[in-house]
């Protein structure tokens, strides 16, 4: 597939500690090792996808870009992963969230600016913040990463819900792409249920790939390798490659 203008994928949820980062950061692994040319965005002032590719030495990184559209390719830095190149949060972009309230257009004028790459997946804060919106308002579609527990689905409503404001205004072509759910405990009634439940709300909607807990995803990070090259064999690696094939095929029809 080789496009003009890339397909743009935000993975969020306003919630931490529910999967964001190590989705996007293996999704766009999968993606690339498939032969995309994929960038992946750190939007999240904490870094976690930057350094879990190995880019936290950077000193300039998605803040510039944001500043400077048109040289966004000097702030990129390569991963270990050929065809995965990286745009770092650095610790301004923490500043950012205050400067992006008022124009919540920032990162689509940075997204319509690059060129080079099939996908681009922007890893978002977990806040429903400037930052967050600036997300929303920029990309195609979104993964939804949901994390298989009791209140999940009640954090969702206030996610979608705001997503249909975005869909109302300043984004009227965001999709949900899918919602995908993670750390996943097969063992327990409560994710069985959890899962149950949320197949039976949101249906086709939902991945079939659904992400285990496994141990072999927390480590990855810090050898500064996606899954797919650290721990090939895994069950975590298994799912996201599978999920990569899904959000392939959805995003042919977007
Ligand atoms: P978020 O970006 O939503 O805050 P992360 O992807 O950083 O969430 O995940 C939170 C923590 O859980 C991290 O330490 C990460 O390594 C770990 N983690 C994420 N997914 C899994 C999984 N499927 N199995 C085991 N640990 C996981
Ligand atoms: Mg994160």
């Amino acid at each position: 597939m080789t496009r003009r203008t890339p397909r743009t994928l935000g993975v969020v949820n306003q919630k931490g500690g529910v999967g964001k980062t190590t989705t996007a950061v293996n999704l766009a692994a999968y993606l690339a090792a498939d032969g995309q040319r994929v960038l992946l965005i750190d939007m999240d002032p904490q870094g976690n996808a930057t350094s879990g590719l190995g880019a936290r030495e950077a000193e300039t990184g998605l803040y510039e870009a944001l500043g400077e559209p048109a040289r966004a390719a000097e702030y990129t830095r390569p991963s270990a992963q050929e065809g995965l190149d990286v745009l770092p949060a650095t610790p301004d972009l923490a500043g950012a969230g205050v400067e992006l309230a008022d124009d919540p257009d920032a990162l689509t004028r940075l997204l319509a600016s690059i060129q080079g790459y099939d996908m681009i997946i922007v890893d978002a804060p977990p806040s429903l913040g400037p930052l967050t919106v600036n997300v929303l308002a920029a990309v195609d579609a979104l993964v939804i990463p949901l994390q298989a527990e009791y209140y999940a689905l009640e954090g969702l409503a206030g996610l979608m819900g705001t997503v249909e404001r975005v869909q109302g205004g300043l984004n009227p072509r965001l999709k949900v792409l899918g919602i995908v759910l993670t750390m996943f405990d097969g063992r327990t009634n409560l994710a069985q249920e959890v899962e149950t439940m949320v197949r039976g709300h949101f249906g086709e909607l939902v991945f079939w790939a659904v992400v285990p807990r496994n141990v072999r995803l927390s480590e990855a990070p810090s050898f500064s390798k996606p899954i797919n090259l650290f721990a090939p064999l895994s069950s975590g690696a298994a799912a996201y490659k599978r999920l990569a094939d899904e959000v392939m095929q959805r995003v042919e029809k977007i």
